[in-house]
């Protein structure tokens, strides 16, 4: 059974939501505010998590970033719940590491079809078996640090191939260039943006069958990066 952890503080949606999951054959966690969630997540670890932004106590973006930097976490999916519009922007423009967002107030059944359509997508990303993440002809050893395409080994730096990991956990997710920075240079390491750009570059280079028309590492306008196998 899918296993549903919904964080809501407003009583009655809170309510309709798990009601909605549970009548869907889902199995329902709840919390009404932030640290209690954020518990929650750590203990259950959900199959799917209904987080809203604006929380008592531990807001949801922090909760975001958490679960996201957590190794035991980071692979749950995420669907944001907002209020306003300039929410939506911290959600895609600081990237949160949110796999869909919804706007209030929705209908059950459009919320009903995002969850769905989430945990779809989420069935298609490569999983961790005996320390690989695969994609398509795309092999990454986590434990050896090694990469091959179909079965030609593919040389990497150190931060091309932790770019790489970072890339392929997160498929189909956009990461921003603020949330790549963190993961792969670490929160202290003051390193210009552009340098993202730049890994990016030369990972295209050694990975992509085209380097100039990228298949498997996107560009998101404005945001970040999209790995899609
Ligand atoms: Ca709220």
């Amino acid at each position: 059974m899918v296993k549903v952890l919904v964080v809501e503080d407003e009583e009655t949606l809170l309510h309709n939501i798990a009601e909605k999951l549970r009548s869907e054959g889902f199995s329902v966690l709840t919390a009404n505010e932030g640290e209690s969630g954020l518990q929650k997540i750590k203990a259950e670890v959900p199959d799917l998590i209904i987080l809203d932004i604006m929380l008592p106590g531990l807001d949801g973006l922090s909760i975001c970033r958490m679960v996201r930097h957590d190794i035991n976490t980071t692979h749950i999916p995420i669907i944001m719940l907002t209020a306003r519009g300039t929410e939506v922007d911290k959600i895609v423009g600081l990237e949160s590491g949110a796999d869909d967002y919804i706007v209030k107030p929705f209908g059950l059944g459009e919320f009903l079809a995002r969850v769905r359509a989430v945990l779809r997508r989420v069935e298609g990303r490569p999983v961790i078996q005996q320390d690989e993440l695969v994609a398509n002809d795309l092999r990454l050893n986590l434990t050896g640090r090694r990469v091959f395409k179909g079965d030609q080994e593919i040389k990497l730096s150190n931060k091309e191939f932790d770019l790489l990991t970072e890339l392929m956990r997160n498929r189909s997710a956009v990461l921003s260039r603020d949330l790549i920075l963190t993961k792969v240079w670490g929160y202290d390491y003051f390193v210009d943006k552009r340098t993202v750009d730049v890994h990016i570059r030369w990972l295209r280079e050694k990975i992509e069958d085209d380097p100039s028309s990228p298949k498997r590492i996107i560009t998101v306008r404005g945001v970040g990066y999209r790995f899609e196998g």
